[in-house]
């Protein structure tokens, strides 16, 4: 109990922390999850308009330069990573993120997870229920791939994505413009985004399903300096407050550089072959995996959770 306590309290510090353009703006954030959207609009032109600095006006281009990410989607597959598939599917979203895809909370909310209410509650049979609702703007195939991911919370963990009867705190996934989540249960209904455009993969449903049970980025680990350099002069000025560390709860595992929560190494990179982050001691180690829950996320929903079983 105590360990999620804590890390919890930690992942919301560290985001407050990671919030400042927001809190400026966000006077009013008493909504729930898409609270201040008009009141960020302005955040978001302005980092648009730095992230055209590097010379092209067209906001669907990729961070290797490439123009085609959804016009040949089956080709791309293969190269491309998890997080460099989100940041791409954001960068036309009016909504404000924290490193890419987490929707800012309403962080006054945080001091809420000293009761550990951020944390989806276990029922008495051990699992732990989580109500959605998939938005009607998703086809037969759209669905197919997030309940895939889904289930592959289910079979590996007490984790269950069900669907919402009456539930007062539930998901709703819906497509607006790009992959993004609010992080751990916000109270009510809290929206999960997949545009259908750009974001239905299983790996980045899970991605995003995981912000939903509070775990952040791998790479803004407290610990993450031993395990990767982050090379501040390839980052986009404006977006480097994406690799500010956090005070995080590890829960006493090692960092993972194969987290399906670990972005790519040229995320928010100013250019192509601008590396951002750099796995030490050796460069080559992959890093922003695009399959999904990786053994040691498993094992984290786990402890988070306390599952004392599947
Ligand atoms: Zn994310």
């Amino acid at each position: 109990m105590a360990p999620s306590a804590s890390l919890l309290l930690l992942l919301l510090l560290g985001l407050s922390q990671a919030l400042p353009l927001l809190e400026n703006k966000d006077r009013d954030g008493e909504n729930h999850g898409d609270e201040g959207k008009d009141a960020d609009h302005d955040v978001y032109d302005d980092e648009e308009k730095q992230q055209d600095h590097d010379g092209d006006n067209n906001g669907d281009e990729d961070k290797d330069g490439n123009h085609d990410v959804y016009d040949n989607e089956e080709e791309k597959e293969d190269h491309v990573d998890i997080s460099t598939r989100i940041l791409v599917a954001n960068n036309n979203s009016d909504v404000m993120f924290v490193e890419g895809d987490m929707v800012a909370p309403t962080s006054r909310n945080a001091m809420k997870c000293y009761y550990n209410s951020c944390l989806w509650r276990k029922s008495l049979n051990g699992l732990v229920m989580i109500p959605y609702v998939i938005g009607n703007e998703f086809g037969g195939y759209e669905r197919q791939v997030i309940q895939g991911a889904m289930g592959a919370f289910a079979s590996q963990t007490c984790i269950r994505f069900i669907p919402r009867t009456n539930e007062n705190d539930f998901v709703m996934i819906v497509s607006k413009t790009g992959c993004y989540s609010a992080l751990g249960r916000t109270g009510g209904m809290q929206e999960l985004s997949l545009n259908k455009a750009g974001c239905i993969y299983g790996g980045i449903a899970q991605h995003e399903l995981n912000h939903v049970l509070g775990f952040q980025h791998e790479q803004t680990r407290s610990d993450r300096d031993y395990y990767v350099r982050i090379n501040y002069e390839n980052i986009i000025p404006s977006t480097a407050y994406n690799f500010e560390k956090h005070d995080t709860n590890n829960l006493n595992t090692p960092y993972d550089y194969s987290s399906v929560m670990h972005y790519g190494r040229d995320a928010f990179s100013i250019g192509p072959g601008r590396y951002t982050i750099t796995p030490i001691p050796n460069p080559n180690t992959p890093i922003g995996q695009r399959n999904g829950l990786s053994s040691w996320d498993i094992t984290r929903i786990k402890m988070l959770y306390s599952c004392q079983q599947r």
